[in-house]
């Protein structure tokens, strides 16, 4: 569980004319066969330049979408090349190349010069990626002199990128090192997980109860209040015993949310759940709202996110913290008579001095749509990846590189 002592690429020493195996996180959303958000690609530039500028040649690898271990036509790695290329300003030529152990990708790496990148194919479309399987991180391992990993959203898996290559390099005598956004990520929400500022207050939103469970397990050991919205407070205001029409309820999680409540009530942690919702009869983005108690919601209606007096309640009460920490929508914010509520607690948390994370694919998409990025202190680059974290677990892609 330590973060203290992850090798960074200051450890890899002088770089230059080496071949270096970069995993990164190039797994962005696609629209009509190009990047449609490049921000997991900007950040991890840092750690592309500083290798560059060392005089390394580099070979990134991303997986990108579930194309389960066959190549698939709409998961080929291409646009991000562009992307990346553009994101590099033409700081470096970008070469995409095929899967490892292709004699063209082998060719390709062997004539790479200082300064130079490869982007290695989609490594899911291989099936040992996923599997962890050492002859595959052996093909990867053959074509570089030391590894880094850069790639937080991928660290909570044991897929052969970010397990079993780095465990081979180590065997092999070369390096394997944190880059800087890794090392960045796991300072940050470190620190949230270690010794946070308090109060500490953290947010809680988006779908499915059963998905996080286990982080507000984890966090009512941690935070001294914890709000929760979107649909997944749903499942707990009907464990509460509320009518909550047909908004989206996990019946077979209230046992769990009430044990939640229970730990929450004996360690003195304040769970606050929205008191008014918006309500539709149905998600559409032309739909009729209003807003209802959200214990008292209507049979015939679905509450699609909280209402005007939840964000003020949640307000006041984000106005004292020191830490918070935001993981997932307060509504359906992709639809606009759903997204005030989300707007809302986001104009909150950025309007307070507290030290303040966002985590979660769809929480960041949220923050960007609404143009509040600038607003708090750390977006983090991991999905799953950043909640296990933060639940206290050890993750195989960074357990690799301590010590
Ligand atoms: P993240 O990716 O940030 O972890 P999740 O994936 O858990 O977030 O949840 C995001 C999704 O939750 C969004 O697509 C949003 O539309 C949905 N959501 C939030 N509130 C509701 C609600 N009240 N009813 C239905 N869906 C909701
Ligand atoms: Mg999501």
């Amino acid at each position: 569980m330590s973060n203290g002592s992850l090798r960074t690429l200051d450890r890899l020493g002088d770089v230059n004319g080496t071949r270096v195996f970069v995993r990164v996180d190039f797994n962005v959303p696609l629209a009509d066969g190009s990047v449609a958000d490049d921000s997991r690609i900007r950040a991890t530039i840092p750690t592309i330049r500083e290798l560059l500028d060392g005089g390394a040649a580099l070979i990134l690898a991303s997986h990108l979408g579930r194309p389960k271990g066959a190549p698939k036509q709409e998961l080929r790695m291409a646009p991000v090349a562009v992307a990346l290329q553009e994101a590099l300003g033409g700081a470096a030529p970008v070469r995409g190349v095929g899967m490892p152990a292709e004699p063209s990708t082998m060719e390709a790496v062997e004539g790479m010069g200082a300064g130079e990148i490869v982007l290695l194919e989609n490594l899911r479309f291989d099936p040992g990626e996923e599997t962890n399987e050492p002859a595959f991180a052996g093909a990867l391992a053959d074509l570089a002199d030391g590894y880094v990993d850069d790639a937080f959203g991928a660290a909570h898996r044991a897929h052969a990128s970010v397990s079993a290559l780095p465990e081979l390099m180590l065997a092999s005598g070369r390096e394997a090192v944190a880059g800087r956004l890794l090392a960045h990520e796991v300072e940050v929400l470190g620190r949230l997980r270690e010794g946070p500022d308090r109060p500490y207050v953290a947010i809680l939103g988006g779908a499915k109860v059963s998905d996080k469970l286990g982080v507000i397990d984890a966090l009512i050991d941690r935070v001294d209040t914890l709000l929760i919205g979107g649909a997944m407070a749903f499942t707990l205001l009907a464990a509460g015993g509320g009518s909550v029409g047909r908004s989206l309820v996990e019946s077979d999680r209230l046992d769990d949310v009430r044990a939640a409540q229970t730990k929450a009530d004996s360690q003195g942690v304040a769970i606050v759940l929205p008191s008014d919702v918006v309500a539709a009869a149905e998600a559409t983005d032309d739909a009729g709202v209003t807003i209802v108690p959200a214990s008292a919601i209507p049979d015939d209606l679905i509450g699609l996110d909280i209402g005007p007096e939840t964000v003020e309640r949640f307000a006041q009460i984000l106005v004292d913290a020191k830490t918070i920490l935001w993981n997932g929508p307060m509504g359906m914010f992709e639809l606009e008579p759903f997204a005030e509520g989300t707007r809302g607690v986001a104009r909150a948390v950025a309007s307070v001095g507290a030290f303040s994370v966002v985590g979660g694919g769809d929480s960041i998409a949220a923050v960007r749509r609404l143009g509040l990025e600038g607003s708090f202190d750390h977006l983090s680059t991991g999905g799953g990846a950043s909640l296990e974290f933060l639940e206290g677990r050890s993750l195989p892609g960074i357990t690799i590189l301590e010590g």
